[in-house]
């Protein structure tokens, strides 16, 4: 049984395969809305989301299938104890897939272990989220031409940022990418996936400083300061304005810089960027559905 679990398991290939279909069912919608008809696409997600839970449920629809789930761990039996093994056991009974995103690192790599459907990793806790990945890819795809051969600044919370950690593990399978990875001291990037990467000889230089920086870059990834996982609201107030990308810094940047963010944004990029052609974060949003309809197909296979 075909899981995605980990951004690791992206390979170039993979990639490309499912940005290739994600891009067939956007010229051709209606030839697709059929296929998932009779399967049911399960949505578990014991966290807040917008984005993810919606364009997954709109992806299964607009295949002709159909969706049920919870949004909050309150509207589960987790309020109950019930463990994820035990869950997923009886989800595998109701449903054909299941995307969930949890808040504990691990859970979905566990639920995979006891499931009896597809399982899709959509955020566990501050460790990954490859599903955004595959839409930030093919985002960047689609602005660049290219996977391979960047300079990707990633700003902000990259201590507990899983959507950073999930594309620096795709990226860096790409050849001669490169990252500048620009954060206050307490949000650096977790020593785990510094090793991996140094391990793997994958280039980087860490930074606080955005204005300097933001001039080498071909691709710049904003992110939210992940309130959720804070101990004390103190820390969160002093660290959450520290990157604002507005139209000044914007202006020492290269003419075709790509500007991304997974979204929610709080304050990482002021409004009057949003007008700005280098600004494709809605982009990634409105590919997050395509991109989910190819992986669900892949995985139903
Ligand atoms: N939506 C993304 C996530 O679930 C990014 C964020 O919440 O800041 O990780």
């Amino acid at each position: 049984m075909k899981h995605l679990i980990d951004a690791k398991e992206l390979s170039p290939e993979y990639v490309e395969r499912l940005i290739a279909s994600a891009e067939d069912i956007i010229s051709a919608p209606g030839s697709y809305s059929d296929r998932c008809r009779g399967r049911i696409l399960a949505t578990l997600f014991y966290e807040p989301s917008t984005r993810t839970r919606l364009s997954f449920e709109s992806a299964m629809l607009g295949l002709g299938g159909q969706t049920l789930g919870f949004s909050s761990a309150d509207s589960s039996s987790a309020s109950k104890g019930e463990s994820v093994a035990d869950t997923i056991r009886m989800v595998s009974c109701y449903a054909d897939i299941c995307a969930m995103r949890h808040p504990k690192e691990g859970s979905a790599l566990v639920a995979s272990m006891h499931s009896g459907i597809p399982v899709i990793n959509a955020g566990d806790g501050g460790h990954q989220h490859p599903t955004q990945t595959l839409t930030d890819l093919m985002t960047i795809h689609s602005v660049k031409k290219k996977l391979d051969g960047l300079s990707v600044g990633l700003c902000g919370d990259l201590r507990f940022g899983r959507t950073v950690h999930s594309l620096i593990h795709a990226l860096s399978k790409h050849k001669n990418n490169s990252f500048i990875l620009v954060s206050p001291d307490e949000l650096k990037i977790p020593d785990y996936l510094r090793e991996e990467m140094i391990k793997g000889g994958v280039r980087f230089t860490e930074t606080e400083d955005l204005k300097q920086s933001i001039k080498e870059m071909d691709v710049i990834y904003m992110t939210r300061v992940q309130k959720e996982r804070f101990f004390n609201e103190e820390d969160y107030v002093r660290l959450k304005d520290s990157y604002i990308l507005n139209r000044q810094k914007l202006s020492q940047a290269k003419k075709d810089l790509a500007v991304m963010h997974p979204l929610p944004r709080v304050n990482e990029i002021s409004t009057e960027v949003d007008d700005d052609p280098r600004s494709v974060y809605f982009d990634q949003a409105r590919y997050g559905r395509f991109v989910r309809m190819a992986l669900i197909l892949d995985l139903l296979s």
